[in-house]
């Protein structure tokens, strides 16, 4: 099939994020300081935090569910551009990444809004489901260990409202699902994610090649 979507180069790239970034300086500040960590690439980029924000704004989203924290870069642009009364669940294992996280949020002035859960996600999702917010979120982003992913998604999908939207990130994990010669635990989990979701009528389904692949899917 013919490749109608571009490959960006730096140039390009530059040039994308020139004429249409609009991070605000507490982002940029935040992004800075996790370009110091070794793990820095898990960071999301700045134009996919601004499409997230866009998400939010688009959807009207006031619940949102984050699987996966990090130092707080999405969580922060989604806190961002939620309502007053916007809520984020954020879920995440690591209390050091997380310390900077709630450090930014707290300086952002929106920490009221993000309820921070430390521990596994699979038994954070699996409590709040029992605890009774089975569709009650607008929205969930999924971006956390990769083996864990199918499992991550099944849960947010009962989590989200019928309507809502769930974003799952990596989805293209730096080209290697689509080499077949990989084989590793993570590549193996993202493409049969991926594969599942193809006829996965459950859902309203978009990839979106933005940084490192973005599937978008709204619960039907
Ligand atoms: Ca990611």
């Amino acid at each position: 099939m013919g490749k109608r979507t571009l490959d960006l180069d730096d140039r390009l790239y530059d040039y994308l994020l020139d004429v249409s970034l609009r991070e605000p300086e507490i982002l940029a500040r935040l992004r800075k300081r996790t370009l110091k960590l070794p793990e820095h690439g898990m960071q999301v980029s700045p134009e996919q935090g601004q499409f997230l924000a866009l998400l939010v704004e688009l959807t009207g989203a006031r619940q949102h569910l984050e699987v996966g924290v990090f130092t707080g870069y999405s969580s922060l642009a989604v806190a961002l551009a939620l309502p007053a009364d916007g809520h984020i669940t954020a879920l995440d294992i690591d209390p050091d990444f997380t310390a900077i996280a709630r450090e930014f949020w707290a300086e952002a002035g929106v920490a009221e809004k993000i309820d921070l859960r430390l521990g596994p996600g699979i038994e954070t999702l699996d409590a709040l489901i029992a605890d009774g917010h089975a569709d009650s979120y607008d929205s969930a982003f999924i971006d956390a260990d990769k083996p864990n992913y199918d499992g991550y998604f099944e849960r947010c999908l009962q989590l989200v409202r019928p309507g809502g939207l769930i974003g799952i990130d990596n989805v293209l994990w730096s080209g290697k699902p689509a080499d077949d010669s990989i084989r590793d635990d993570n590549t193996d989990a993202i493409r049969a994610f991926n594969l599942a979701r193809k006829d996965d009528q459950r859902v309203t389904l978009s990839m979106v090649p933005i940084a490192d692949g973005l599937t978008l899917a709204i619960k039907r």
